[in-house]
């Protein structure tokens, strides 16, 4: 018997990055020795600032939160210089992109996205019973033409991922603009989750320009919260008042508005985290230069790449797996993004001692 709607009679699911825990016990390895390199965690740890204020938080537990975050809105507010009503808060960035699925599409809608793309994209279109329609990249990098040529004038949310995930390609403002300028129907969602890699400020000030633009951004990487669940997104408010409506009314509970007003106080710990992915990116683009049955693909500004199998006795399931057994967690394209066949992973930039590790196992599989 079937209760549910027709689009979720095979639901699919989201692949998570796999636990160093699981990994320890099924090969025998001590969790420590693991490099864990496939969720695009910070490898620094949470924000010590956040950790203390959620810490005082605590003698909150037993009041109800303000449902809309009102202290973490006028915190964003004040951190990048738009009205507090302009944000829209939710746990974690992937809370906002369902509610703007929701809000924003019907049943049997257009949302469009890259392929290969963050697959939640296409899970929650699917799931809400609105019609992904997915735009081949081109060397894993948005085709700006073919996806301007893509939007029609019955589509309803357009997505742009900046960095793009899974490869870290980066697409210029003017490009950006190109895509917003496209769609004058449809609202255009630019994910900036991995913004604090690309070492610029972003596009969130063409939010000021463009009625039809929200710009989402995540804690759950530079400031190392993703345990935490805090993510938003700002636009004009006639984009935000919907979202309002849709998302579940407290979402946001008393420690993760108090982690999040103190982690935007927390420079130190960002600097500190872009300066080591940064550095360990570098280190690992000349690293993987020197193996010849692998290759990076090019031009990532995010904390992670994607490496494609260029050897064709073997496909990227089986370097997932003897990865694995030499204690080397990472993501393998072809269960973990539409789009991509057997021959492409995606790794973490983290430590430069896990880029060796990885490396070193690359080179050492049969
Ligand atoms: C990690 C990530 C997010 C953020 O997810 P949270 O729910 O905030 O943890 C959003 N978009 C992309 C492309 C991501 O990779």
């Amino acid at each position: 018997m079937q209760l549910a709607h027709p689009g979720l009679k095979d639901p699919e699911y989201y692949v998570a990055g796999l636990p160093r825990d699981w990994v320890s016990q099924r090969y025998g390895l001590p969790p420590e020795q693991i490099a864990k390199l496939g969720s695009a965690e910070n490898p620094h740890g949470p924000s010590p600032l956040a950790v203390a204020a959620v810490t005082a938080a605590l003698d909150r537990l037993h009041l109800y939160p303000s449902w809309t975050a009102e202290p973490l809105r006028e915190k964003l507010a004040a951190t990048y210089g738009y009205q507090p009503e302009q944000f829209i808060v939710g746990a974690g960035e992937t809370e906002v992109i369902a509610c703007i699925i929701r809000a924003f599409a019907e049943v049997g809608g257009k949302v469009a996205m890259p392929r290969p793309c963050f697959p939640l994209y296409h899970l929650f279109a699917e799931a809400e019973g609105r019609r992904p329609i997915m735009v081949d990249t081109v060397d894993m990098a948005l085709d700006v033409d073919a996806y301007v040529a893509a939007i029609t004038a019955d589509t309803r949310v357009v997505f742009i991922t900046n960095p793009h995930s899974p490869s870290g390609t980066w697409i210029s403002e003017a490009d950006a603009r190109r895509i917003v300028e496209a769609a004058p129907q449809a609202l255009v969602v630019l994910d900036e989750a991995y913004v604090h890699y690309s070492q610029t400020p972003g596009y969130l000030h063409l939010v000021a320009e463009y009625p039809n633009l929200i710009v989402l951004r995540t804690f759950s990487k530079a400031f190392g919260l993703a345990g935490l669940r805090i993510g938003f997104g700002v636009a004009d408010r006639p984009i935000i008042d919907p979202l309002l409506a849709v998302k579940p009314t407290w979402n946001m509970g008393q420690l993760q508005i108090a982690g999040g007003v103190a982690a935007l106080d927390d420079s130190d710990h960002i600097d500190r985290t872009v300066a080591t992915i940064v550095d360990s990116r570098d280190y690992i683009i000349s690293r993987l230069a020197d193996l010849d049955r692998f290759r990076m693909i090019p031009g990532s500004r995010a904390n992670f790449f994607l490496i494609e199998v260029l050897d064709p006795d073997t496909d990227s399931t089986a370097v997932f797996e003897g990865l694995l057994e030499r204690g080397v967690i990472v993501k393998d394209g072809a269960v973990s993004f539409r789009g991509l066949a057997d021959r492409h992973l995606r790794v973490d930039v983290g430590h430069r001692a896990h880029m060796d590790r990885l490396v070193d196992a690359l080179a050492d599989l049969p």
